[in-house]
């Protein structure tokens, strides 16, 4: 059991990286206004850094990050499931509302780097599809996401048909 918690969370650039747009802090003595505003949009962070609200980074996973000290996108977490459909699937661009199916598992089971793709004398084994860690599931198109995998977020016509049925 992995009892880790695993969210996204956004990341910022630490101030005076080349992404703050604020520059060094200024001197409170002598300019305590653009102190103000400079210590307005710069915060600590978990890291023990100070961050640039203005400078966001993007989202990552928190749990991930923590651990490796530095920021793990939340697309390479190493636990979070991913869901990419399954290989030659393509949904019509027409179709507002198509069930895709999508392979549901972590990074490492869909880039095939888990053990069970691997023989017993470490050679991958060539045929195999994908491992058991890895489930089907139905998605639906308006669930892809610009990166090609499928979000979890209801959608919409799903949730009404649930609904709405009566069996
Ligand atoms: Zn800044
Ligand atoms: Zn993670
Ligand atoms: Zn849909
Ligand atoms: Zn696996």
């Amino acid at each position: 059991m992995n009892a880790e918690q695993h969210e996204s969370g956004s990341w910022y650039w630490e101030v005076g990286s080349e992404q703050c747009p604020h520059g060094p802090e200024p001197d409170y003595d002598t300019q305590p206004e653009a102190w103000d505003i400079w210590i307005d949009r710069h915060t600590g962070s978990p890291q023990d850094v100070r961050i640039c609200l203005d400078a966001p980074a993007g989202e990552a996973c928190l749990q991930c990050s923590e651990d490796d000290g530095e920021m793990v996108p939340w697309e390479s977490c190493r636990i979070r499931e991913h869901a990419r459909p399954k290989q030659g699937v393509v949904p019509n661009p027409g179709a507002e509302h198509q069930p895709v199916t999508v392979l549901v598992g972590t990074l490492e089971c869909l880039d095939r780097e888990c053990d069970e793709y691997f023989g017993d004398d470490g050679d991958e084994i060539p045929d195999m599809e994908s491992c058991s860690h890895i489930r089907e599931e139905q998605a639906c198109s308006c669930q892809r996401q610009d990166d090609g995998e499928y979000s979890n977020d209801p959608c919409p016509a799903r949730s009404l048909s649930v609904t709405g049925g009566t069996a």
